[in-house]
């Protein structure tokens, strides 16, 4: 399919360190980040969207999928037409999206996926931890119960990791999600750069 964004994914359960990782990958010119959670986050609470997204993230459940993608559809048109987001220069790294099967299939043909990132921990308990120091730092609704937290692990198991499976294994690339910041970005950036040179610089040097 031609016009299709040229995409990483970083996939992996909450706390595994998609949002760091990602939002250091998005300072390297060359390099989009974008996050659904942020973009969520974005919203004003008061319009019909961020009510909707309050209601399911409190809970540690997912948006409903036509409604997320149709929201990051415009989020991603948006940054095009400001300029943030380069198509014909930037590798795409969507961080959060797809987080379900229906959203593969729904956001298919607007995507090209080269690779993807699994972060992974072989510890669960390790991830809980960190969800809980982030939600004392950032102040996150989404992470400040236990039970909450349970639940989101527990529908990430359930419904976003069979995403996985929907791609081809030969562009799966499983990272552990436990060392330094700079041992895990040095991991992703071996994976990463060469998609980047391949994908996008020719058009970005011409
Ligand atoms: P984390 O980084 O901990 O995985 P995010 O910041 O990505 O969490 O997401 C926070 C919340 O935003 C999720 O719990 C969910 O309610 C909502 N959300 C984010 N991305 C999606 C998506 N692709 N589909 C549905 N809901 C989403």
């Amino acid at each position: 399919m031609a016009g299709r964004y040229q995409t990483v994914l970083l996939f992996g359960a909450p706390g595994a360190g998609k949002g760091t990782q990602g939002a250091i990958l998005g300072k390297i010119p060359g390099y989009f980040h974008m996050s659904t959670g942020d973009m969520f986050r974005s919203l004003d609470r008061e319009s019909d969207l961020g009510k909707t997204f309050y209601d399911y993230s409190t809970r540690g459940e997912l948006v409903p999928d036509e409604v997320t993608i149709e929201l990051w559809h415009t989020y991603v048109n948006a940054q095009t037409t400001l300029g943030l987001f380069k198509p014909h220069s930037d590798l795409l790294i969507l961080d959060g999206i797809p987080r379900t099967v229906a959203q593969t299939s729904l956001i298919e043909k607007y995507i090209d996926v080269h690779g993807i990132i699994h972060l992974s921990a072989s510890n669960t308990e390790d991830m809980v931890a960190r969800l809980r120091n982030r939600a004392l730092q950032e102040k996150r609704v989404d992470d400040a119960k236990e039970d909450v937290i349970r639940n989101r692990l527990a529908i990430y198991h359930r419904e976003t990791r069979p995403v996985l499976d929907h791609y081809d294994q030969s562009i799966v690339h499983e990272i552990n999600a436990i060392g330094s910041l700079g041992a895990v970005l040095r991991n992703i950036l071996e994976v990463v750069v060469p998609i980047q040179e391949t994908c996008l610089s020719k058009t970005a040097s011409v």
